[in-house]
């Protein structure tokens, strides 16, 4: 039922008309959990589902077989065009432990209710869905800005499940590198002085990294797997590999301590004896979120009016909160990123939260949360004064 207090009542009518559907349709994606540019089963539902609703679909869109485009049939030229996103990979074995099968349907249900309006009033204005795979490593917002996905497109909205409402989250830079040690074999008991220790070189780098945390900033979060540690413990090892992931406030942070983690690498292959080699993934740097204020008050006055407490509007959340490649959009476009609660136990990535991203209380807050974004996008599609101020906020931001 339409709330009283907005005038897009036709977009809430629109959404709670294809709640039960789009649950299923979510519900079929968490049983089916895919991870990055694997999510075959989910494009092919969730672009199914678009085709039978009214969408103008391009499957396999931009390049990446797991991405799409949804458009209306009708779009205009020269008006203002939003786009919405939807995430759907999941994670290695404990599935959609991050709830983006929510996040699928939360994209589908706000583009349904602002195409409603945009139809039913004769607006001249595009709204877009937007499928993008593998936020969970990957980057694919990331190839698609690259292959112009975001050419043509005003601003962007999506929204991710988490344990708390945020309007703004605090997103940070992520960086990630391999780092290869290379030293030489030798018996480790008959002649271990024959040796150069590649172990050694990787624990010595490890602990540097360590140290160097203390004259790091409070924004900085360096984390690491190690990959490969010899073969046998009667064998010197000649190679050792071990994953960074380097995260901070921006990019900035992120270029710094990149610096200063290959120092510390390098200092430890010196000390034993060994080379090293570091290799950042190409072409994967996720950016910070560059949340847009007034677009975020917006949806947050949207949400408020729908009967969610939202978080105060003007209190700008502290809690680390990881990293995606939206940041990269909201330094291409205006954006939004809002946290909505869902009733889980323990935080995103735990077996806990992929129970939760399945439960009728998790579909029904993604469904409100979904109600306020489409009218934040009817606001922002509909009001050239909200639009001016997203832009100048955005403009402020990277120092146009
Ligand atoms: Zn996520
Ligand atoms: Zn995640």
């Amino acid at each position: 039922m339409a709330a009283g207090k907005t005038q897009w009542g036709g977009a809430l009518d629109a959404i709670d008309a294809a709640a039960s559907s789009l649950q299923l349709l979510s519900l079929d994606i968490h049983d089916h959990p895919e991870e990055n540019f694997e999510e075959v089963h989910a494009h092919a539902s969730l672009t199914s589902w678009l085709s039978r609703n009214g969408w103008n679909v391009t499957p396999e869109a931009y390049g990446l077989n797991t991405a799409f485009e949804a458009r209306r049939h009708s779009e205009l030229p020269d008006v203002p065009t939003l786009a919405v996103l939807c995430e759907y990979d999941a994670l290695p074995g404990i599935g959609h432990a991050c709830g983006h099968n929510l996040i699928a349907v939360s994209g589908l249900a706000a583009g349904i209710g602002v195409a409603a309006e945009l139809e039913a009033r004769g607006i001249a204005a595009n709204i877009r869905v937007l499928g993008t795979p593998a936020e969970e490593g990957g980057g694919g917002k990331i190839k698609m800005i690259d292959a112009g996905a975001f050419t043509d497109i005003g601003a962007a909205m999506m929204l991710h499940p988490s344990p708390v409402d945020v309007l703004r989250p605090n997103v940070l830079a992520i960086d990630t590198c391999f780092v290869e040690f290379r030293g030489r074999n030798a018996h480790a008991a008959a002649a271990p002085w024959e040796g150069s220790n590649a172990l050694d070189a990787l624990v010595l780098a490890y602990q540097a990294v360590g140290l160097l945390r203390q004259q790091s900033k409070p924004d900085v979060r360096i984390h690491a797997k190690v990959h490969h540690g010899g073969d046998k413990p009667n064998i010197i090892p000649d190679r050792a590999v071990l994953e960074f992931y380097v995260r901070g406030r921006n990019d900035a942070t992120v270029d710094d301590m990149a610096q200063r983690l290959e120092a510390c690498c390098r200092g430890a292959a010196e000390a034993t004896g060994c080379t090293v080699s570091v290799t950042w993934q190409e072409g994967e740097r996720y950016s910070d979120m560059a949340n847009n204020d007034p677009l975020a008050m917006t949806f947050g006055e949207r949400w408020r009016d729908l009967g969610v407490s939202a978080p105060d509007l003007e209190q700008r959340s502290t809690a680390g909160f990881g990293s995606t490649d939206m940041g990269n959009v909201s330094h291409v476009v205006p954006s939004i990123h809002p946290l909505y609660a869902i009733p889980a136990t323990s935080g995103n990535h735990t077996p806990d939260f992929t129970a939760a991203a399945a439960s009728d209380q998790s579909h029904a807050a993604t469904f409100v949360a979904a109600k306020a974004m489409a009218q934040a996008g009817l606001d922002w599609l509909t009001d050239a004064d909200l639009r001016q101020r997203a832009q100048d906020h955005f403009d402020a931001v990277h120092g146009d």
